[in-house]
């Protein structure tokens, strides 16, 4: 067995992994007791990874206009095409599109050959549609792109707030911190600050389900408040920053009183109190702020309304406090480090300044810097559109299902004269636009480095061999760069090598001018780098290899080889008079309002076990099946009004497109509101790419996106038939008119309905099901009067494929249908079961799926609470390990023992 650590690919907890190889190459998972992001944690996507590194649907060799090519064709092609274009119509006539799911070594590649050799600023990352908003409130407030925090604050807090952040189900190791974290300190309060009750809620104290778009209108009550009760930090605002008598202005004439800000909120003058009250007495407060400020058309005005009030109290720098933007990708903070978004230069050097520029231009030796910001994603897509971006290459993303006004894009891109796509992937809806394919290493591939939310550096190693003719990244760019006749500058044999070039030029000419210094980690040997330890910059002391190599021992162990824990505990920023600034911040409403037509506000988002368009995710049948279908949640007093039921397709309908998802009641929506998630796109369901709905409408200082209010309307879907299908083989299912997929254990799960009734069900089924003997195997039953159609096909006595079809939504409990796939032979009473749509034991029907980990399914909890009396979440994983690998379904657990509790009935089994 050989174990390597590695880091997870997903989110920007970055949480360290370890995986361990057996002879026969069977790779298991488990969390790195050592790292100090998760210290052995992981949530439900992490535990699931060796799920997804098959080499099943993957892109492993160059394509140049569908045909397959050697490497040296296809990168020749890339790089005459970019030459070509930009000999005809200059640097800016190009542009990449990259990814935070890139290593920080690929990501300085690319801005290399973009910034400093092609001459165009053109370089924008995805990470723009997720924290570019923070990235530009930090600037402001401290002249730098620097989160001055740790994970290990939050254990040290006496207050947690978390605002527009479902960290259960986004962050969830960070979640599960926190629950520990409150166990041990019961007097550790946490507030959430979020429009719906997410499973975050479950460890609240306090829930303020605000009014969506009004949170600077409660940061500036708040900055209000705390002058007005006497509690700033007199010697911090007078010694390290400037701008408040500005800022305390706008905020006490925009939200002069308590009962101001509670109606402009939508929330209980008791509540805003409570939580004034409390952030004022509480010395060690976290603030925690994700997509739900910085996705918004002023999300960098509402981060500032943040940092305001940890400036005003003096809360930053210290231990247990400060204002804590955290990441959704794993490496978009290494993004952030080498200039990843268009509008910043490597190392944290700024495009507008000459002195950088000149700094960056002598480091690389490069034959020109680009002198202005480029183009923001919404902007470079804009440009594609209009003709003037006339080559985009794109690596490891899919702006086709991310980007708002996501068909407005697919167009722009269908019309391109050059799109170059690097994925690993052979299917993406992105990549299917492509005039040349560049097969990529994937996670347990590749090797590099990537940087969590707490700036911590953590080394991703490879584990398994490169498949095909897969290649890194950063090879790909540089191959392409000394194509196009820069190559003596991107002469790099390794990923070590990269990162030497990188850690240097963070260094030069630093001087302490810059706060990203990486110098003690220039100079490493491969083996150094290769044993590198995760470590949180700025780190400028030169370590042995085996302090390197030697992780944190605890939370809480601050010596050099942990690197720095907090930044401005010295009350030094690096502003131009290096001090700290509050920003005056004027509420504005979201930009696009409801009305008439679209009268309910669409929010997107993240479900717990989905990861982007679930290029990765999808793969894994115990991440799939948690939630199996593209939704929108809705609250029961919308759907009443509606006539739209639970369960039901329904059209989800804005000025930009529509789309049909399944519509879930859940009373943890606002009234008024739905909620859809972000992750289902062309490869897993017809019509469910949520961005097509959402305006290209951006925050006028970080170009970030609108995603979190979108105006819209809703109806119910109408068929002239519904079903679901099940079947060991992959299907195209492009007939039907709504139809979505995903992967079970041993099969794929298809909900349908359609519009075209088929002359023959039969004749439909076989068409649909097989490609050969279809005539045998098949049980079935059709009923003319009640229209509905049921079949099974068996092959060799296993079942091959099911296929339940009526008139209308109400069709059979399908969950316990699974498990017959797994059987070497079906039984004649599970045939007759089969037909009859109802378990051959009703015991049999677990029900769908709440512990992705160990498979328990909510009928078989219900009946351990009913039956037995189980009272607990404690009680749940004892008797049926469900909670007790990951925790990520804890909140669910939770939440079903409460529905429980409250059943008329409950008296009945001794609760
Ligand atoms: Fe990966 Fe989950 Fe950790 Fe995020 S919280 S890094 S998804 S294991």
């Amino acid at each position: 067995m050989k174990e390597i650590k590695t880091t997870c690919p997903y989110c920007g907890v970055g949480c360290g992994v370890i995986a361990a190889i057996d002879s026969n190459g069977a790779v298991t998972i488990k969390g790195d007791a050592e790292h100090p992001a998760n210290f052995g944690r992981l949530c439900s996507k992490g535990a699931a990874l060796a799920e997804t590194i098959d080499l099943d649907g993957r892109l492993l060799y160059p394509e140049v206009n569908g045909q397959r090519v050697g490497w040296d064709n296809a990168l020749d092609k890339v790089a005459s095409g970019l030459t070509d274009i930009i000999q005809q119509h200059g640097p800016d006539a190009v542009a990449f599109y990259v990814s935070g799911q890139l290593l920080t070594e690929d990501y300085y590649v690319a801005n290399k050959l973009m910034k400093g050799f092609i001459g165009s600023a053109n370089i924008d990352t995805n990470s723009r549609l997720c924290m570019s908003s923070a990235v530009a409130a930090y600037k402001r407030a401290f002249g730098s792109d620097s989160v001055p925090c740790s994970y290990e604050d939050l254990e040290r807090a006496k207050l947690v707030v978390l605002v527009g952040s479902n960290t259960a189900w986004c962050h969830p190791v960070i979640y599960q911190r926190l629950v520990r974290a409150k166990q041990e300190n019961p007097d550790l309060q946490v507030v959430v600050i979020d429009p719906r009750r997410t499973a975050t809620c479950d460890i609240a104290d306090m829930h303020l389900p605000i009014k969506p778009g009004s949170d600077a209108t409660l940061f500036n009550g708040l900055l209000s408040y705390l002058a007005q009760h006497g509690e700033r930090n007199v010697l911090f605002t007078d010694n390290y920053c400037e701008g408040l008598e500005t800022a305390l202005r706008t905020a006490q004439y925009t939200a002069p009183s308590i009962d101001v800000v509670a109606e402009q909120c939508a929330l209980d003058v008791e509540d805003v109190e409570k939580f004034f009250r409390l952030f004022a007495r509480s010395e060690r407060v976290v603030t925690i702020y994700s997509q739900g400020i910085n996705q918004s058309s002023s999300g960098t005005d509402k981060a500032n309304a943040i940092i305001n009030c940890h400036l005003y109290t003096g809360r930053i720098g210290r231990i247990g406090m400060g204002p804590f933007s955290v990441t959704g990708q794993a490496n978009a903070m290494g993004g952030r480090e080498v200039g990843g978004l268009a509008n910043q230069l490597v190392a944290h050097m700024d495009i507008e300044n000459p002195g950088h520029r000149d700094i960056v231009q002598q480091f690389w030796r490069s034959p020109t810097i680009a002198s202005q910001g480029g183009l923001k994603a919404v902007d470079l897509f804009r440009a594609v559109e209009e003709e003037k971006v006339k080559a985009v290459w794109v690596i490891g993303t899919n702006p086709v299902v991310s980007m708002p006004e996501a068909d407005r894009v697919k167009a722009a891109l269908q019309k391109c004269e050059l799109v170059v796509v690097s994925d690993v992937m052979a299917r993406t809806d992105t990549l299917d636009l492509a005039h040349i394919k560049l097969p990529a290493l994937a996670w347990g591939e590749k090797s590099g480095t990537v940087t969590n939310s707490e700036r911590r550096i953590s080394r991703q190693r490879d584990f398994l061999a490169a498949p095909g003719e897969a290649r890194s990244d950063w090879w790909i760019i540089s191959e392409v760069a000394r194509r196009m006749g820069f190559g003596e500058h991107f002469d790099y044999a390794t990923p070590a090598a990269v990162f030497d070039e990188y850690a240097r030029l963070t260094a030069y000419k630093n001087n302490g001018s810059r706060d990203l210094n990486l110098s003690g980690l220039a100079g490493l040997t491969e083996a150094d780098y290769d044993a590198m330890a995760p470590i949180q910059w700025p780190l400028t002391t030169s370590m042995s290899s085996a302090a390197l190599a030697h992780p944190c021992a605890s939370p809480i162990e601050i010596n050099r080889t942990c690197g720095t824990q907090r930044l401005f505990g010295d009350g030094k920023f690096f502003t131009p008079s290096g001090k700290a600034q509050f920003v005056a911040v004027t509420p504005r409403p979201p930009a696009m309002p409801t009305g008439e037509s679209y009268p309910m506000l669409l929010n997107t988002g993240r479900v717990r076990d989905h990861w982007h368009t679930m290029t990765r995710s999808g793969k894994s049948p115990r991440l799939a099946t948690h939630t199996q279908e593209p939704f929108a949640d809705i609250h029961p007093e919308d759907a009443r009004r509606l006539d739209i039921g639970e369960n039901t397709l329904v059209s989800v309908n804005s000025e930009k497109g529509k789309m049909v998802v399944r519509a879930r009641l859940n009373e943890k929506q606002q009234p008024g509101s739905l909620f859809v998630p972000i992750h289902w796109n062309d490869q897993f369901s017809h019509t469910a790419r949520v961005d097509v709905l959402v305006g290209a409408i951006t925050d006028p200082l970080s170009g970030q996106p609108e995603f979190k209010h979108c105006p819209v309307n809703v109806e119910p879907y109408h068929a002239n038939w519904y079903g679901f299908l099940l079947s060991r083989r992959e299907l195209s299912l492009e007939n039907a008119s709504y139809w979505s997929k995903s992967r079970g254990k041993g099969l794929w799960r298809y909900p349908i309905a359609g519009r075209n009734v088929p002359d023959d069900w039969a004749q439909r089924a076989r068409q649909l099901l097989c490609t050969e003997h279809c005539d045998v195997g098949w049980t079935e039953y059709f009923d003319a009067a009640t229209r509905c159609y049921r079949a099974a096909r068996l092959v060799n006595g296993q079942l091959e494929s099911c296929l339940y079809i009526g008139p209308n939504h109400e069709l059979p409990a399908h969950d316990w249908l699974e498990p017959l796939f797994s059987k070497d032979v079906i039984s004649d009473q599970e045939r007759i079961a089969l037909l009859s749509g109802r378990p051959p034991v009703a015991s049999d029907d677990a029900g769908p799926t709440v512990c992705a980990c160990f498979g328990v399914g909510r009928n078989t909890l219900v009946k351990k609470i009913r039956e037995e009396g189980v009272a607990s979440v404690e009680g749940l994983g004892a008797a049926l390990k469900a909670g007790t690998n990951c925790g990520s379904c804890i909140p669910e657990l939770k939440g079903i023992l409460e529905q429980e509790f409250h059943r008329p009935d409950a008296a009945k089994w001794g609760t």
